[in-house]
């Protein structure tokens, strides 16, 4: 049974319609890939699914939440919606040492003390991170200081973990590493992923299942092979095949 249900989201920037209908599902404990070129409406996407916009049609369920739905105009609120989000950007606070960083949202749900500790040592165990936990972020690198963005977003067990090009900060050597990481952390975790990128290699490597988008429209759905193997139009075929 899908575990994220996306029905014909709908949004609109003025008369820019930027989704059109997009609709796509993941299954309990997937990842699911939106590929696709720059302004294809793939952080739109999520950013409806993490409450941070509001779509103008269609619906959003993960399990038996409804996250969104035009027709009965429901909207959960993002801080109910139990997502971990990670930006392109790492959005870690500089003036915070990483544990309080990565502690904040389980302040915000008023942990206390030492549960908050507890939680915050072992999500730093899980990103390899333990050894950094006093430090600052502007003393650690790139890529550490994605792995405490993506150790926040873990802090409060997510519902679903939802990833924006969280690796196009970093170079092509520490990108492959991180993904490869990524992803069997994710498999340890089993969390229900979305994840967004631009890039082909990364989408066939990383999902269990990719939609392929342009112009705020989704071109196919399929695993890593169907898309590659069978592309169902021109374009799917040049965004995802060799000539790239
Ligand atoms: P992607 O993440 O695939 O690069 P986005 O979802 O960010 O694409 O953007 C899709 C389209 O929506 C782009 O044309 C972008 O310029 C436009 N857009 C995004 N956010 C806004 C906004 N707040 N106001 C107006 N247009 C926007
Ligand atoms: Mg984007």
């Amino acid at each position: 049974m899908s575990d994220l249900v996306i029905t014909n989201l709908t949004k609109k920037f003025g008369h820019l319609t930027v989704l059109d209908n997009v609709s796509v599902t993941a299954s309990d404990g997937q990842i699911l890939t939106l590929l696709g070129p720059s302004g294809c409406g793939k952080s739109t996407t999520l950013w409806s699914v993490a409450g941070l916009l509001k779509p103008d049609g269609g619906s959003i369920v993960a399990g038996d939440r409804t996250l969104f739905d035009h027709g009965t105009s429901a909207f959960l609120p993002p801080e109910r919606r139990d997502c971990g989000v990670v930006f392109q950007s790492y959005a870690v606070w500089p003036h915070m040492k990483v544990r309080d960083n990565v502690g904040y949202p389980l302040k915000l749900r008023r942990y206390k003390s030492d549960a908050l500790r507890r939680r915050v040592d072992e999500v730093l165990e899980l990103v390899d991170l333990a050894d950094q936990a006093d430090r600052y972020p502007h003393q650690l690198s790139g890529g550490q200081q994605q792995r405490v963005a993506l150790a926040r977003a873990l802090a409060f067990p997510p519902r679903l973990l939802l990833l924006d090009e969280p690796f196009s900060n970093l170079d092509a050597k520490l990108r492959e590493r991180t993904r490869d990481w990524l992803l069997q952390l994710q498999r340890r975790i089993g969390v229900t992923t979305v994840f967004v990128t631009h890039d082909q290699d990364e989408a066939l490597a990383m999902s269990d299942k990719i939609a392929v988008m342009s112009a705020g429209m989704v071109r196919q759905i399929g695993t890593p092979e169907q898309i590659y193997n069978d592309p169902a139009d021109i374009f799917v075929a040049d965004f995802v095949g060799t000539s790239n």
